[in-house]
């Protein structure tokens, strides 16, 4: 099929905040093309949800209602995406880099017989060959790489939080259609699922996050960094050796290229040297507090703010000084 067949940009997240994220940049691509802007509301509660995208910015949704689809199982959602985007040819799919959308997207892809461009940052159109031009970092975030594409549907994957959903409009005019297509039975069977346990964390949305590293000399002082997190109503993070060999705190606390990639407002990293590893995933964070004892750590170059010094007796004085100013101020 000629590109020239291919027409309307796409957006699916199975996370509504993330959809509407990929709405709001859709909707741009759209106006640059000249074309419509597309939904796909997958599962539960999706008729509610297509009336919400018009409102952000969705010319028409296709709204998908199947038990398969009840809970996310990557075999049905393939099925249904990629046989809708087969039947109405949309020249752009955006779809959310959360993890199950990671899961989503090559597969999608490749049943269409095209490509994916994963964790794209910048989405452009370019002139007249209406081609997607995207980019991503690479190379632990040292560089960045422009992509294009030859095939369509362009396919691409766009990481939470990069983009601002649009305001909300009420009353925007829009289409609902009933998506039905057959879908198979899955070859895989889910025989259990289990709720994650009570207190488990968010790092990737915290608006403060206090890290330590190797620079810690016992599990027990893990409690110094919890409550300095706790005073600054920040989440606990850590370098993969404290989650992945010594293992004094959850997977879900592990920062960096191999885990979480996080965007607080601030980042506190306490004894971490500041390996690129590590570095890769605070790139996004606004302001880097690094609090180390070697003055040649090479966290201090990523760093916006840093203070010389052992930890044990750092993080104690910035408590102190913290909630004397906290007092002084109520
Ligand atoms: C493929 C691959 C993927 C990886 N992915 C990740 C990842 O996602 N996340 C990650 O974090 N790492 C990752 N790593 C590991 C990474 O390379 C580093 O080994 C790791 O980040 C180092 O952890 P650290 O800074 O806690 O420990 P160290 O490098 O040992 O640093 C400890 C620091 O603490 C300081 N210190 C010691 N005592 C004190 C004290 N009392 N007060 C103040 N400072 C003190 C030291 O000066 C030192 O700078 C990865 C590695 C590979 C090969």
């Amino acid at each position: 099929m000629k590109n020239e067949e291919y027409r309307n940009v796409w957006v699916f997240s199975e996370v509504k905040e993330v959809a509407l994220e990929l709405l709001s940049l859709g909707r741009q691509l759209a106006d640059s093309l000249g074309v419509e802007l597309g939904a796909l509301a997958l599962g539960n509660g999706a008729e509610a949800q297509a009336s919400e995208y018009i409102a952000y910015g969705a010319d028409r949704v296709y709204v998908g209602q199947h038990p398969a689809l009840s809970r996310f199982s990557v075999e049905p959602y393939t099925d249904l995406i990629a046989g809708l985007a087969g039947q109405h040819r949309p020249e752009v799919l955006l779809i959310g880099a959360t993890k199950r959308g990671k899961e989503l997207a090559p597969r999608v892809a490749t049943r269409l017989g095209t490509g994916c461009a994963a964790d794209c940052i910048s989405l452009t159109i370019e002139g007249e060959s209406r081609a997607l031009q995207v980019e991503r970092v690479v190379y632990s975030g040292n560089a960045l790489a422009m992509l294009t594409y030859r095939n369509r549907p362009q396919v691409a994957t766009i990481p939470p939080g990069i983009f601002q959903r649009r305001e909300r409009e009420e009353n925007r005019p829009g289409e609902i259609i009933l998506a039905e297509l057959p879908i198979r039975e899955p070859r895989t069977r889910v025989r259990e699922v289990r709720e994650k346990e009570k207190g488990s964390v968010n790092i990737e949305a915290a608006e403060v996050v206090v890290s330590c590293g190797r620079g810690l000399n016992h599990p027990e002082d893990i409690q110094l960094i919890r409550e300095l997190a706790e005073l600054l109503g920040a989440e606990v993070g850590c370098s993969r050796p404290i989650a992945a060999d010594l293992q004094w705190l959850s997977e879900d606390h592990w920062v960096g290229l191999s885990r979480h990639k996080v965007r607080p407002k601030l980042y506190i990293a306490c004894g971490i040297s500041g390996q690129i590893q590590h570095i890769a995933g605070i790139r996004d964070a606004r302001i880097v507090l690094a609090i180390n004892q070697d003055d040649a750590a090479p966290i201090f170059q990523s760093a916006d703010y840093g203070i010389v010094g052992d930890l044990y007796q750092v993080i104690p004085a910035l408590k102190e000084a913290y909630q004397r100013i906290v007092k002084r101020e109520s």
